[in-house]
């Protein structure tokens, strides 16, 4: 059993452990493990771990220490880390190195954290596998056969086998949560505006935000407090006064969308999972309400208009003159088209032709116009029902435990399809928790995951630690 953030803070703290010895066995772990895994692109170069550990140890030594201060830290490949290579998991961006900190890296770092490494990705985090990664697949440190989830794979195997204690993802429409429910950990997505997303490659704006992978609810917690917060450097940043609100007591009533779960698609072992946990809920006191929510099943048609209308506006910025991969041609338009031809991968092409076809003059109206109101008729009925009582709403995090590598990759409308729990909290920017929940009788891990209302994360960790408890 992995030590929680809040023990080895204490046995940094009490002289138990030095922060170097921290550090090189969690480097120790990562060349055992990541041979195999893969969860890794690279180290962050000796001279930042250094500078890092040694701001820690000032933190101790004048009281200043967060539950961060020493703890080894590995972010995804699309935040940015100053004078460090970010390649947000794409050719493109081969040999790019960031000429600023991220507003979450600049965070952890003023918090003492150790980054220590940056973690493989599906490309521009486009993908649920990681296998869109222009640098090779991530592995599930459960079984080496399977895919660690993705878009932030490499990020969720690191924590699982043991070779950072917090990691961080991004999560458009599920890419925490799912691979944190693929490798047997905890990812959190907040409320859309609560984490800066400056210094994080965008790729839907709308819906983006960086969250914390941890073992445990209260490790999440404790990750998830450093990073938020208002930023100015981020025009959809939420105002402090908001987080400061008045908060209801807890009622204790779930919600579950039975329909919506007892899909065709959904995996036996997967629905007996997800039906075992409600009871155990019951158990400890809990209200099961069972709800309807009309909209929530074309939460996965929205995101795939609206995601790739995001995604082929942000990506036209990779021009091949700008940054990374140059393929300079006789004109500026060809060297736009041989930099892009040679940098991007399938799945970024694919979703740059969507987006730019559901943007055109002849259909805007009909695809890109219709999905905003159908987003915002979804994001009425979820406010509706949280207006009725319901805390949380709860569905499996993904419909089937990971998958083989290989399995969806050839056939995309599969892949996106295994997004549909997820989803509906990034196009309603509400905030979402997977928690682990069990094991198929393989021993391949399951999650369970919470959606409060807006801003009550607080909601999801209360929820979130007794459901802990009961697994
Ligand atoms: N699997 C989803 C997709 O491919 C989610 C990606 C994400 O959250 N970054 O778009």
């Amino acid at each position: 059993m992995q030590k929680t953030l809040k023990q080895i803070h204490k046995e940094l703290k009490d002289g138990v452990i030095t922060i170097e010895s921290l550090v090189g066995s969690h480097k120790k772990v990562i060349l055992e493990k990541d041979k195999e895994v893969h969860a890794l692109l690279g180290m962050y170069s000796d001279s930042l771990i250094e500078s890092q550990i040694k701001k820690a140890k000032e933190m101790f030594a004048n009281g200043t220490a967060t539950t961060l201060t020493g703890i080894p830290v590995v972010l995804k490949d699309n935040i940015l880390v100053k004078g460090e290579s970010g390649t947000g998991g794409s050719k493109i961006l081969e040999n790019y190195t960031a000429v600023y900190d991220s507003t979450v890296a600049k965070k952890l770092k003023d918090a003492g954290a150790i980054l220590i490494a940056r973690s493989n990705m599906d490309e521009f985090a486009m993908g649920g596998s990681t296998e869109n990664s222009a640098y090779g697949v991530t592995k599930n440190p459960h079984d080496s056969t399977r895919v660690a989830g993705g878009s932030s794979g490499g990020s969720a195997a690191v924590v699982a086998y043991g070779g950072a204690v917090i990691s961080f993802g991004s999560d458009t429409g599920g890419s925490i949560r799912q691979p944190a429910s693929f490798c047997g950990i905890v990812g959190l997505k907040s409320t859309y505006g609560n984490v800066s997303r400056y210094g994080l490659m965008s790729m839907g704006s709308s819906l983006d935000q960086i969250g914390p992978f941890g073992n445990t609810v209260d490790d999440v917690e404790e990750a998830y407090k450093i990073i938020s917060g208002n930023d100015v450097l981020d025009s959809t940043s939420l105002p402090n006064e908001l987080r400061d609100k008045k908060r209801e007591d807890l009622k204790k009533v779930i919600g579950v969308p039975t329909s919506f779960v007892n899909r065709e698609g959904i995996d036996k072992e997967v629905l007996d999972n997800f039906n075992q946990s409600i009871e155990k809920l019951k158990g400890i006191g809990y209200t099961i309400k069972e709800i309807n929510i009309p909209n929530l099943d074309k939460a996965l048609s929205v995101y795939y208009i609206i995601m790739p209308a995001e995604v082929s506006s942000n990506l036209a910025r990779y021009d091949g003159i700008r940054y990374g991969l140059s393929h300079p041609g006789d004109t500026s338009i060809r060297s736009y088209f041989e930099s892009r031809t040679a940098g991007f991968g399938t799945e970024v092409r694919r979703r740059i032709l969507l987006g730019t076809y559901v943007l055109s003059s002849g259909y805007y109206d009909a695809y890109y116009n219709k999905a905003n109101i159908v987003r915002e008729m979804l994001k009425k009925e979820l406010s509706d029902i949280y207006a009725t009582g319901v805390d949380v709403i709860a569905t499996p995090t993904s419909p089937t435990p990971a998958f083989k590598i290989g399995e969806k990759s050839q056939d995309p409308l599969a892949m996106y399809l295994a997004d549909i729990f997820t989803v509906p909290a990034n196009v309603s920017g509400l905030p979402a928790i997977s928690i682990p929940s069990g094991k198929t009788k393989d021993g391949l891990p399951l999650g369970i995951q919470f959606m409060a209302p807006s801003m009550r994360e607080d909601v999801l960790f209360t929820i979130g630690r007794d459901f802990e408890k009961i697994y």
